[in-house]
């Protein structure tokens, strides 16, 4: 059994690693300041006798004894991280340093989540690893596109200085069950507004595109580039299937049988046209790809997200509530 500390581990990905972990007989320390996260994404986990809660921003230094560090915190939706920018770059500098340094006195092994976004608007597509990307330095993403390449490069010469044995994961846009609903993502915003019979607000003209990965799939290819002993990365992990929003849309809205329209918004400074991972390197190294389709991964969340609203379907029947028992990961909602 290993001690595992997971920064973040109150969040979307943080909550369904803790318990992938916990599940295959880890002890856990999740680690989470509530910024984004929520309480109740671990409700379930607290009465497990391996997990441990820690409310504590990693701003702020801090030490555990564990073996292996996944390092998480940091908020990832635009909205969130725009909100406070300052904050959301010392997360990913000071707060990096600070788990880093853990690592190093605890010999722990780190894996860090980058993104994608480090490719900023990328003129090379799909993105391969190799990639230096395309960055504004100061426009508004840069708080946390920057602030996720500082990270990437601390991890690097905490390696090359000290000998941390380091994992670099790229996640591109990873979606499905206990995603705020309100974190302004384009999925969660698409799916709430289809169930609501809002009208789904498409940025710009919605040709700009996305490669969504359904959450499992994610978190197993996070685990198999933790425990692999040959390569710290930088790895992408994500779903190569590419869609524009306007196809994600429609997506959505067939997913929820929905009658809402499509409505056009302002596009967002700096946001990205085209993205798409090369995930070459995960297949060859890891023996990894994803295995849920957009169609099935959004069937599972829409499951999710209509027990989270309290929007029964129409005609709801036991196998659609079992459906949405497994989404939610057999949370109970209402404890
Ligand atoms: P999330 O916002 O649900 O989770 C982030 C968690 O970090 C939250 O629980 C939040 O409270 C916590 N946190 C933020 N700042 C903190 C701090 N200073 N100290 C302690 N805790 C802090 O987002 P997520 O989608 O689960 O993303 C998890 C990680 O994966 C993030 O690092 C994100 O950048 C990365 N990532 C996610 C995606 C995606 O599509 N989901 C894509 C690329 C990268
Ligand atoms: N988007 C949209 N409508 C929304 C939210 C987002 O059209 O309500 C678009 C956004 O402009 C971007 C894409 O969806 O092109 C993905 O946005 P998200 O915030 O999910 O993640 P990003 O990949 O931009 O970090």
């Amino acid at each position: 059994m290993k001690t595992i500390l997971v920064t973040g581990g109150a969040g979307f990905l943080g909550s369904h690693l803790c318990e992938r972990l916990l599940d295959r007989g880890d002890e856990v320390i999740c680690l989470d300041n509530l910024f984004t996260g929520r309480k109740e994404n671990i409700r379930h986990l607290m009465r497990r006798s391996h997990f441990e809660f820690m409310r504590h921003d990693i701003v702020d230094p801090f030490m555990v004894e564990c073996d292996q560090i996944y390092n998480l915190a940091c908020p990832a939706s635009p909205v969130a991280y725009q909100y406070n920018p300052i904050k959301t770059i010392k997360t990913s500098s000071v707060g990096t340093v600070n788990v880093l340094g853990l690592a190093k006195r605890c010999q722990a092994r780190i894996l860090h989540a980058s993104t994608s976004e480090v490719y900023g608007d990328p003129t090379v597509h799909p993105q391969p690893e190799s990639y230096w990307g395309n960055v504004n330095p100061i426009g508004p993403r840069s708080c946390y596109d920057e602030g996720k390449r500082v990270a990437e490069s601390l991890c690097m010469n905490y390696h090359l200085a000290h000998g941390v044995e380091v994992r670099i994961i790229r996640i591109f846009n990873t979606y499905g069950p206990r995603m705020d609903p309100n974190d302004g993502r384009v999925i969660s915003n698409f799916i709430t507004q289809a169930l609501r019979g809002e009208p789904l607000t498409v940025y710009g003209d919605g040709s700009q595109t996305r490669s969504f990965c359904y959450r499992d799939d994610l978190i197993e290819g996070m685990i198999r580039l933790m425990d692999q002993n040959e390569e710290t990365g930088p790895v992408n992990i994500g779903n190569p299937g590419e869609f524009s929003m306007l196809e994600l849309a429609e997506a959505v809205i067939a997913a929820t049988h929905s009658t809402s329209t499509v409505e056009h918004l302002p596009l967002p400074q700096d946001d990205p046209q085209q993205r798409r991972p090369d995930i070459t390197k995960a297949r060859q190294l890891l023996n990894w790809e994803p295995t849920i389709e957009l169609e099935e991964g959004l069937r599972k969340t829409v499951a999710y997200y209509r027990a989270e609203l309290g929007i029964p379907v129409r005609g709801e029947d036991d196998a659609v509530a079992s459906v949405a028992d497994e989404a939610r990961g057999g949370l109970c909602l209402n404890v």
